[in-house]
């Protein structure tokens, strides 16, 4: 199904990475996790990768508006889509895929996740917290530094108020302070601290395809069952 909406807000959520707020179209319903291509509507510039990304929906199905994000780049989509005046109609086509969390409450979820590959967790997340799903969660997630970690205020917020989500940010920059979370790249021994029983839960993979492979044969290496991966790989970065 394809709609025309508009861009009501955008705003910096961490280093060269913006959220952009659309509106919701009447009737538009979505499962978290899914995504949508938005297109350009005749845009000032153009060039040979064209006027369409896919993007993840960030927000959950109850939040009010519709919400994606993604780290800027060169391209000319992304520097039409930096400076879209508030207001402005893209065509999206959604909902797409079927990326979106295992129903038997009793298996747990591990989320193994880098960068903006963050965006449809966020919206799994919110999700299972704000419709009190007994699934326990955990999330490792991987940035440089704090600075390149989108939306960890609101995941903090939810690993106090879900008491089955557990939240690892993790900075492979070695340098940076404080106690919380896991310094250095996610290996065996990082993931095993937090995962007991490797064999039991769900993985779920997102991002670029690189870290989606790396974190694949780290997984299939320390013993989980390939069938229990489950990616989303964000193909262009
Ligand atoms: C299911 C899914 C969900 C995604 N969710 C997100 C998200 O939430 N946030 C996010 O930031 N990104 C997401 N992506 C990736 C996103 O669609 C973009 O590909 C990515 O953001 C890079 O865009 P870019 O303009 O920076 O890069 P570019 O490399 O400039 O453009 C990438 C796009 O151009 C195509 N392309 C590259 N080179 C050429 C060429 N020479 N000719 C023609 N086409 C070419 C690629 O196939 C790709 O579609 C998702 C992708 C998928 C498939």
């Amino acid at each position: 199904m394809a709609y025309y909406i508009k861009l009501l807000k955008k705003e910096v959520v961490a280093r060269d990475t913006m959220a952009f707020y659309w509106e919701k179209p009447e009737g538009f319903e979505f499962i978290a996790g899914q995504n949508g291509d938005f297109a350009l509507i005749e845009p000032p510039e153009t060039d040979e990768k064209g006027d369409l990304r896919t993007f993840s929906f960030v927000g959950a199905p109850f939040e009010e508006n519709l919400v994606t994000a993604t780290r800027m780049r060169n391209s000319a989509f992304k520097h039409v889509l930096k400076n879209l005046p508030i207001g402005t109609e893209v065509k999206m086509a959604a909902p797409h895929d079927d990326f979106k969390l295992h129903k038997t409450a009793t298996t747990p979820a591990v989320f193994l996740i880098g960068g903006i590959g963050i965006t449809p967790i966020r919206s799994i997340i919110a999700d299972a917290t704000h419709n009190h799903l007994p699934h326990k969660i955990t999330l490792i997630y991987s940035n440089r530094t704090p600075s390149d970690a989108a939306f960890t205020d609101d995941l903090q917020e939810y690993a106090k108020t879900n008491q089955n989500f557990t939240f690892v940010p993790v900075f492979t920059d070695k340098t940076v302070e404080g106690r919380n979370g896991e310094r250095g790249h996610i290996d065996s021994e990082m993931v095993k601290k937090y995962v007991t029983d490797i064999e039991t839960p769900i993985y779920y993979l997102s991002g670029p395809p690189e870290m989606v492979k790396s974190m694949r044969n780290l997984l299939i290496e320390i013993g989980a069952n390939e069938d229990n991966i489950r990616s989303e790989e964000f193909d262009g970065y």
